[in-house]
């Protein structure tokens, strides 16, 4: 972790949070809803600060987007602007703490990006002085260096490779599971099958979640339901306007050795866990046609047939063989189509809804670098009552401007 990264973690307390709480003689009873990675920090974080936590989700922990996320966690160039690059790398320094006391599967080594696009070649020159000045261990690396950094890898069609070296990725279902854990351990209570299905509301306050299980008497209400679009306006009465997108990505069977970082090359990217398993991930997906566009019509958390599954898992074992030449097949043991929850503007969604004071918003995309902070914010917010100056820009009530790229 970068100096920065460790002062601005420890003045948000991070550490301090990793001790449980005494609590208090009547706890804040907390619903959190949406065992995602985004919920499953949440509830930690919660239960350690003392409140009493309840998770729900309607299908089980990380079966959604941080199911089928590629998991890389940075605070890259393309984080833009540096409001948000402080949120991401506060991130990162969030999984190194979280790292060495709850054993998370991360591969930690950095990141490769490739750029093969001479009209980019000045600006991205630009973004890594920029990341060098944010505290990023970001520069450009070639030759030699470059091969035995990656001896597998052909990075002859590109024309700048940056290594940022804080950058890591993790297995986003384990560390969901194990953040849930941690929060059973502090002595939150995790149900699924169990749907929030409406509030109960007296005088402005919330008094109970229904749920598909019964009522939860609660005080507070986390909305951590990821691209569920309706969420917000069902349960907090607000809306904000998101552009969920659907996105692939193949996990092998444990192989040797190919690659040592995460790469992120012109339409694929790709890393190897610890556990040898090679997560891949596209750029563009499929050729878009009406059959394309029907079958993703429904919001579909599975492909329709194992023989399209693998299809597109074809698609990114190619795109992956222009980089990696020896990758000529894949042992595919899963490919998994989810949805991005994505505010129109790309930031995350953070804080109190303005109807509903009572029922947090926590939507965002880059969520699985952000979960620790993002989790460690909830808690303070709501628990210690603190608001954080750093989520001012995330509030839900902001104006939501242009359509940004990352
Ligand atoms: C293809 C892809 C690649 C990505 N790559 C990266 C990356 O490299 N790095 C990165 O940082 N981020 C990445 N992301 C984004 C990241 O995965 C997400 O931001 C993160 O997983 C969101 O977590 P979440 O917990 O908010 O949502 P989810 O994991 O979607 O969880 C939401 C949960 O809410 C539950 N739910 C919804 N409605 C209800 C209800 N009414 N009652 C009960 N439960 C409900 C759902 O069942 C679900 O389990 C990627 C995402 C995708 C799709």
């Amino acid at each position: 972790m970068t100096v920065l990264d460790r002062r601005r973690f420890l003045q948000l307390g991070v550490a301090a949070a990793l001790v449980p709480r005494a609590r208090a003689a009547t706890p804040l009873r907390v619903v959190v809803a949406g065992a995602g990675i985004i919920g499953a920090s949440a509830a930690m974080h919660l239960a350690r600060a003392g409140a009493d936590v309840t998770v729900i989700d309607r299908a089980g922990p990380a079966t959604h987007a941080s199911r089928g996320s590629f998991a890389w966690i940075n605070a890259s160039w393309s984080k833009q602007p540096q409001a948000y690059h402080s949120l991401n790398q506060a991130g990162v320094g969030g999984w190194r703490i979280l790292q060495r006391e709850l054993k998370l599967p991360v591969r930690w080594g950095g990141s490769l990006e490739g750029n093969a696009d001479v009209a980019f070649e000045g600006t991205l020159a630009e973004r890594v002085a920029e990341q060098k000045a944010w505290g990023e261990k970001t520069r450009f690396v070639a030759g030699a260096e470059l091969a035995a950094l990656e001896p597998n890898v052909d990075f002859s069609s590109l024309r700048q490779v940056v290594l940022s070296g804080n950058d890591g990725a993790t297995d986003p279902v384990a560390s969901t599971r194990i953040f849930l854990d941690a929060a059973s351990a502090s002595g939150a209570k995790v149900s699924y099958p169990c749907e929030l299905t409406g509030v109960s509301m007296a005088n402005g306050r919330l008094k109970a979640v229904q749920t598909s299980r019964g009522d939860i008497a609660a005080d507070r209400l986390v909305l951590a339901t990821g691209a569920a679009a309706d969420a917000a306006r069902r349960f907090a009465d607000f809306d904000f306007p998101q552009r969920d997108t659907p996105g692939a990505t193949t996990l092998t069977a444990p192989m040797p050795r190919l690659v040592n970082r995460v790469l992120w090359l012109p339409g694929v990217h790709v890393h190897q866990r610890d556990d040898g398993r090679l997560v891949l991930g596209e750029d563009d997906g499929p050729p878009q046609n009406d059959a394309h566009a029907a079958r993703l019509a429904g919001h579909p958390n599975a492909f329709p047939s194992r023989e399209l599954a693998l299809e597109h898992a074809e698609r990114m074992r190619v795109l992956a063989q222009r980089y990696v030449p020896s990758l000529d097949k894949l042992d595919v043991e899963d490919v998994r189509i989810c949805w991005r929850p994505m505010p129109l503007d790309g930031y995350p969604v953070l804080g109190a809804s303005p109807a509903r004071r009572d029922v947090y918003l926590a939507v965002t995309h880059s969520g699985v670098t952000l979960a620790p902070i993002v989790g460690q914010y909830v808690a303070q917010e709501i628990v210690d009552g603190e608001l954080a100056r750093s989520l001012q820009a995330f509030r839900p009530d902001r104006k939501f401007g242009a359509t940004t790229g990352h």
